[in-house]
């Protein structure tokens, strides 16, 4: 089959690696229908990760091909979806909603879902199988709903983003708009989307922004209180991972507010002098984003949220590295892959 390598960063290519086959009695072989790149496959590819021939993709939809003969809720010919850690969904952690720290978690990124075919681990945990086969035009928000929109889903649902509140979203990436539609839908009455991409502020918009603040850091921390009478947001979303999108998320939030973390953190150190003084709530990390996905599948099937509209470059697997290359050179927000 064909799947994109990562040898090096920015050396991405598209190659013919072994077709995978049931290792685990647990999993099942899914033929990709869709995946794409992700915000944090940049880290490698800008070279901020370790990268060495490695296998790329943790994002996919697809139909099931085989399954090992301990999978009884997964059956061949379903079209399903999963999300970036595999999980059982039995076992403490999972049952208590946190997926993505499951006892038995799987990591998808080494597995390689930028590819023809992927082997699912613990395919009856991971796994959603959507009604039927969907509609091409509803394709794009499926995927949607595996990483990106379960990521922003999360945040929103962390930063208790709900009726009344008001929501403040650090970063304007694929996660950060999604935070916004996912505020929208949980019923704020307010949200603030700091972005300076006049694109990207558009589609904050169309997902339910009420407000746009271009400035960052302090700046962006004083502009926000201003809108908020001085007090701040009760809901921050964070999707950067920056020690500066950190600390304006905090910043940006009231005392008693929340923050909802889930930009990967790179090079993120809270001082306590920082932290003590701000008394807001802190929830963050992998998003689970399988908690979700039974919820965001029938949104998506009754078409009551779009999320796959931010994809805005869809290109044939084979042309992978100018994906990557359009994403890192921020030509596009988010890029779907076709096999
Ligand atoms: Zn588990």
């Amino acid at each position: 089959m064909r799947g994109v390598i990562m040898h090096a960063p920015r050396d991405v290519r598209v190659e013919d690696r072994p077709d995978p086959v049931i290792e685990e009695p647990t999993d099942a072989i899914i033929r990709t229908v869709a995946t794409c790149i992700c915000g944090s496959d940049l880290w490698p590819y800008r070279g901020e990760d370790r990268v060495h021939d490695q296998p790329m993709g943790h994002e996919y939809v697809g139909v099931v091909e085989q399954v090992g003969e301990d999978v009884t809720h997964i059956k061949v010919g379903d079209f399903v979806v999963g999300s970036f850690f595999a999980s059982d969904n039995t076992c403490p952690i999972c049952v208590a909603g946190y997926q993505s720290r499951c006892v038995h978690a799987v990591p998808m990124g080494p597995l390689g879902t930028q590819a023809e075919r992927v082997r699912i681990p613990l395919a009856d945990g991971t796994l959603v199988a959507t009604p039927g086969y969907p509609d091409e035009e509803i394709i794009p928000s499926l995927l949607a709903a595996s990483d990106v929109l379960g990521t922003g889903w999360f945040a929103a649902v962390a930063a208790e983003a709900g009726p009344g509140k008001t929501v403040v979203v650090v970063g304007d990436g694929a996660v950060g708009l999604l935070g916004i539609l996912a505020a929208k839908h949980l019923g704020a009455a307010r949200i603030i989307a700091m972005s300076r991409h006049a694109d990207r502020q558009a589609l904050a918009r169309r997902f339910g922004a009420t407000d746009i603040v271009e400035e960052r850091g302090e700046e962006g921390v004083a502009k926000i209180k201003e809108l908020t009478d001085g007090l701040g947001a009760h809901s921050t979303i964070e999707a950067v991972g920056t020690q500066e999108s950190m600390l304006q998320a905090i910043g940006s939030t009231r005392p008693g507010g929340h923050v909802g973390f889930v930009g990967v953190s790179h090079g993120v150190s809270i001082p306590g002098r920082v932290l003590f003084p701000a008394e807001v709530h802190l929830m963050g990390g992998p998003a689970p984003v399988r908690q979700f996905l039974p919820e965001l599948i029938s949104l998506i099937w009754d078409r009551e949220i779009d999320p796959g509209v931010v994809f805005d470059l869809t290109l044939p697997l084979e042309r992978a590295a100018e994906g990557y290359q359009a994403m890192d050179e921020r030509r596009a927000t988010k890029v779907l892959l076709r096999p």
